[in-house]
């Protein structure tokens, strides 16, 4: 460790602890991360990858000074490229010069931060490997070894927080879609009700169902009828806002949550959905399939429950379905 790293190490561990304290959302929390990791060994891009879920790819999270557009589409098999080899061994790997080490993938399509030298090391948390942290220089032999152990310092610190994160996540999300799952729903919209209530704010809740989605089962089968619900996950989360929730209600049921949206605005965003949605046909394999939802919209009214708040937006829903669907009611 150099002096001037010595100097800025307590500011950083500052900042890092204020950080994993935060409520941020982990690609946030991340980037800022990847920041305080360049600003402690001076190098010219640093970068969060995850193992996934099924402990078979590193996912690029978050990436500080790098060029590369794509950097967030990033992954590596385990075993694969420096960061793969890492992950798998749990070693670091120091590399004076990229050039030439077999383990470096040159990807070819992603323009790029020029990188000579770089440092990697394991995330690791219950004896597990969660994901790498890696530090690149464009300048040879650029790290230096003492700085292993200070980025697998740095990388030791917030593994057990990301592998938390990671857990938590798990437990609140729906595996097909992406979307948060019921459990979820049950612990968070009393929350968002406290705080429409507290802040006298705007609350509202979308309930969208898909439009004869058995006939989709029925005709092409049960696997191309869960893609198709995935792209339809994928276009309500392009139609919503950051702080907006999407729920997987049921099996074609979607609820999205809409703080600070009263009615009218819900509408909106309710009809923004179902625009996107029905824009084009969703293309599974060689199939075009049209696909169209209806939306029940319900502003909460102060001192209702969730449940009831809920139970508005299902009949309204019910009445878009009964005036031809493919359309947005509001209760
Ligand atoms: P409506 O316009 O009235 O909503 O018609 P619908 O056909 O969508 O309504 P219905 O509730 O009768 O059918 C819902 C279908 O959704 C039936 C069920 O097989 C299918 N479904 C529910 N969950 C899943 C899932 O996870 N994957 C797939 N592929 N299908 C699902
Ligand atoms: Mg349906
Ligand atoms: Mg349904």
């Amino acid at each position: 460790m150099t002096e001037e790293q010595l100097a800025r190490l307590p500011a950083i561990l500052f900042e890092v602890g204020k950080l994993l304290g935060s409520d941020q959302e982990t690609g946030a929390l991340l980037s800022r991360l990847s920041e305080l990791c360049c600003q402690l060994l001076a190098c010219d891009s640093c970068s969060v990858m995850l193992v996934d879920a099924r402990r078979t790819e590193l996912l690029a999270r978050a990436a500080w000074g790098l060029r590369t557009e794509k950097v967030h589409k990033l992954t590596f098999s385990m075993g694969e490229g420096v960061a793969g080899w890492v992950a798998q061994r749990a070693q670091p790997a120091l590399i004076d010069d990229v050039s030439g080490d077999p383990r470096f993938l040159v990807l070819d399509e992603t323009p790029r931060t020029p990188i000579v030298s770089l440092l990697c090391v394991p995330m690791i948390a219950r004896g597990q490997v969660v994901g790498v942290l890696t530090a690149t220089s464009g300048q040879r032999g650029y790290f230096h070894p003492s700085d292993i152990e200070l980025l697998g310092f740095l990388a030791t610190t917030i593994a057990l927080d990301m592998e938390n994160l990671r857990l938590h996540r798990v437990a609140v999300t729906d595996p097909l879609t992406g979307a948060y799952n019921r459990e979820f729903l049950a612990a968070r919209l009393p929350t968002e009700i406290d705080s429409a209530d507290q802040g006298e704010r705007a609350l509202s809740v979308a309930m969208v169902d898909v439009d004869h989605f058995k006939d989709v089962n029925d005709r092409h089968g049960h696997d191309v009828g869960d893609d198709v619900l995935c792209e339809i996950a994928r276009r309500l989360r392009a139609a919503i806002r950051g702080g907006d929730l999407l729920v997987r209600y049921g099996g074609e049921e979607f609820l999205v949550v809409l703080p600070r949206a009263n009615a009218g605005q819900a509408w909106e965003v309710g009809e923004r959905m179902r625009a996107k949605v029905s824009a084009s046909p969703v293309v599974v394999g060689a199939r075009l399939l049209p696909v169209r939802v209806s939306v029940g919209i319900a502003q909460y009214r102060q001192g209702e429950s969730a449940s009831v708040l809920v139970r508005r937006a299902d009949g309204a829903l019910y009445h878009a379905k009964a005036n031809g669907r493919d359309r947005v009611e509001v209760a």
